[in-house]
């Protein structure tokens, strides 16, 4: 994975996670950052940065979630920044093969790229989910912007795939770009009927030296509730614009499924996964 455009650059100098953890990880699933202690799985844990960790996540967005307390055996596969023409088609074959289902949190204007690869997503009985409009770093922008990148996330998404509240399809999760939130992000959020949702493991940040390697460990790792971070989008646009090289991602993702079924796991919607137990 050569990322050629890394986000906003996170300050590395602080990292525990083994070196290709990090440089996997580094800016693709928030882990890049201050405030982590032993996160050598990729799960995230007690720390001191802000929203980095499942603790202040839960301090500044209360109604949020990153894993669902649950006896069934189920997870949820959840993948961001797509749809990208580039991965998402090949994502949706490997989970149809797999008899899988998934969450997709995609950004908007992505959505309004290509509005083909989503109505294929909604189509095969996926979830859409809400990624922003233009990937914009929450945490950090006027509430006023917030709200837009909410509002006009979710509106492309319904624009496009035709999405109506109270629908199989309208279950209204919001995950912030990188996971970083803040009190007021969440307090908009909630007016906009928008739930927090993270994760507890990511794919990228469990790199084991091959693709094979990576989707067993990361299958292995998942246990019942958990929900994982993976990408299918590598470009975004825009004043936040990045550029990434998902095709890691894609080809440790069939050796994930697998492990998973080997294990009597299955991957389900992230409103499946909800509906199964807590949400913590
Ligand atoms: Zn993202």
């Amino acid at each position: 994975m050569s990322p050629t455009a890394p986000q906003a650059a996170p300050d590395l100098s602080a990292l525990v996670l083994p070196r290709r953890a990090a440089l996997v990880g580094a800016g693709l699933c928030a882990l890049a950052g201050t405030g982590l202690a032993a996160v050598g799985d990729g799960r995230l844990t007690l720390g001191s940065g802000p929203t980095r960790t499942q603790a202040t996540r839960r301090a500044a967005d209360p109604g949020g979630f990153s894993r669902v307390r649950t006896s069934a055996p189920v997870v949820a596969l959840t993948f961001d920044d797509g749809p990208d023409p580039a991965y998402t088609p090949t994502v949706l074959d490997l989970l149809a093969r797999a008899g899988a289902q998934a969450t997709f949190f995609c950004v908007g204007t992505n959505v309004e790229a290509h509005p083909a690869i989503v109505e294929r997503i909604v189509r095969e009985g996926h979830l859409l989910a809400n990624h922003t409009h233009d990937h914009a770093p929450l945490e950090s922008i006027l509430g006023r912007e917030v709200e837009r990148q909410v509002r006009d996330g979710r509106s492309a998404l319904v624009e496009v795939a035709g999405l109506r509240a109270g629908s199989v399809q309208g279950a209204r999760f919001l995950r912030p770009p990188r996971g970083f939130t803040t009190p007021n992000v969440a307090r908009i959020a909630g007016r906009l009927d928008e739930r927090g949702a993270y994760w507890s493991l990511c794919l990228e940040a469990n790199g084991a030296g091959d693709d094979r390697s990576t989707g067993a460990r990361v299958g292995a790792l998942l246990d019942p509730g958990d929900v994982l971070l993976a990408h299918d989008g590598g470009h975004v646009s825009g004043r936040w614009g990045q550029v990434y090289d998902r095709s890691t991602t894609v080809a440790a993702l069939p050796y994930v499924l697998e492990t998973l079924a080997a294990r009597g796991l299955r991957s389900v919607r992230l409103d499946q996964l909800v509906r199964s137990g807590r949400p913590v």
